[in-house]
């Protein structure tokens, strides 16, 4: 195959394991990388870190310039696509100019859900999904300040935790009468919440916000449906993402939640591919990092012309926080025909199976002792042994 320009808009992990992939099969095309950040290639999965100071930006760098150099791949910062001419095949940038492609690939992750509710859009109101987001929040937080969690998700617990681990006041606002409520049941949320108060992080469950007001100072006041207000120096939205289809939308892309995708990552426009949050392949949307990962790579190696059948991702998430074990694995809204639930303590196990035992979703807090266990049945499809 001769040279070619492989243009990839995004550089998350969907984006930056497509480049890898796609030059591991072609030494000799260029491969640039768009990304709007100022960031090179950093673990997203971290901010917390950097959030609450364990770590400045650079600790969650996950490639260096030399190999960005070594791989010929290269980045170009600061740089929004705001246009595809798929016709022409060429990107707009922000600034006017216009690049030529062979291959692209969308890989444009996704953005932070904000409820629409009245007071959203004051400066104390933040959420939390880029390097930038994270910088801000640790520059906003105030020693001994409060802070409230809207969204008591996977997300928003561990962002709670990590303030909370700083000395900030913390109270995590959610709709849902228990934590985690569409993974565990009540019993679960019990044990997982317990864990977190040991920690500090406070709890309004059952409590949809109003609206949040300013009260002066900066700080925000948080109207619950009920009565209540919570004052706040900060108020932190974790309320879900959605995949950002703004590009692919307006190049006449097909969109159903993500953008549509087939098994080889191809979207429905020729010469381009779409991998990671932004992608929707069947029905699954995942924005996980393992399954921008794989899509990242399945479409690096299509774009590089292999022939590639991605099938979908096994769900799996760790909660991280120190001290308080969470794991999830599978889809806890799948169909079941038996289920196991232990608790004991501080220790809890909810397992869904089909008739012949296979695990269909899971969840552990406490103790993981389960978790290869679980991980085995959900790949191989073999019944599970506890
Ligand atoms: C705080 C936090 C904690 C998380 N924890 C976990 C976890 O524990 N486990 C887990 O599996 N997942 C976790 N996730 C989710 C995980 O980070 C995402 O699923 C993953 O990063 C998706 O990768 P991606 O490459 O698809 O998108 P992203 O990582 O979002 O990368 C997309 C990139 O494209 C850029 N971009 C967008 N539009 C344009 C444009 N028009 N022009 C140029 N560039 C553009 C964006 O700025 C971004 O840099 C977490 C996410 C956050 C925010």
């Amino acid at each position: 195959m001769n040279p070619r320009t492989c243009v990839i808009v995004g550089g998350g992990v969907a984006g930056i394991e497509a480049a890898t992939a796609f030059r591991a099969r072609d030494a000799d095309s260029r491969i640039l990388v768009l990304t709007d950040e100022p960031w090179p290639f950093y673990a997203r999965i971290r901010l917390g870190e950097v959030v609450d100071g364990r770590l400045d930006p650079q600790g969650l760098f996950l490639r260096l310039d030399a190999w960005y150099a070594e791989q010929r791949i290269q980045m170009q910062r600061e740089a929004r696509v705001d246009g595809i001419d798929v016709p022409g095949a060429r990107v707009r940038l922000a600034g006017g100019e216009s690049i030529p492609y062979d291959a692209l690939l969308l890989a444009v992750g996704a953005r932070p859900f904000l409820p629409p509710f009245p007071g959203a859009e004051l400066n104390s109101v933040a959420t939390l999904r880029s390097m930038n987001d994270a910088v801000q929040l640790r520059r906003r937080m105030v020693p001994g300040g409060t802070c409230v969690v809207v969204g008591g998700g996977l997300l928003g617990l561990e962002l709670a935790a990590s303030m909370a681990g700083t000395g900030t006041a913390v109270t995590v606002v959610e709709a849902a009468s228990w934590l985690l409520s569409r993974q565990v049941d009540p019993e679960g949320g019990a044990v997982l919440q317990g864990m977190l108060e040991r920690k500090g992080v406070a709890f309004r469950l059952g409590a949809g916000v109003l609206g949040v007001e300013e009260s002066g100072n900066g700080a925000a006041r948080v109207l619950l449906k009920g009565g209540e207000s919570l004052s706040a120096d900060l108020v932190v939205v974790s309320a879900g993402v959605r995949p950002d289809t703004t590009l692919a939308r307006e190049a006449g892309l097909a969109v159903a939640q993500g953008i549509s995708v087939d098994d080889a990552m191809l979207t429905s426009a020729p010469g381009v591919w779409a991998a990671g949050d932004c992608a929707q392949h069947g029905t699954g949307l995942y924005g996980f990092w393992s399954a921008g990962a794989e899509q990242g790579k399945a479409a690096g190696a299509s774009m590089a012309g292999a022939v590639v059948n991605y099938k979908g991702t096994v769900r799996q998430t760790t909660l991280k926080i120190t001290d308080v074990a969470v794991f999830c694995i599978g889809d806890m809204s799948a169909p079941f025909d038996r289920q196991e639930s232990f608790q004991d303590g501080d220790s809890y196990r909810r397992v869904l199976m089909d008739a012949a035992g296979r695990v269909a979703g899971a969840v552990l807090v406490g103790n993981l002792d389960e978790r290869k266990a679980l991980v085995v049945s959900s790949m191989t499809g073999r019944p599970y042994r506890p």
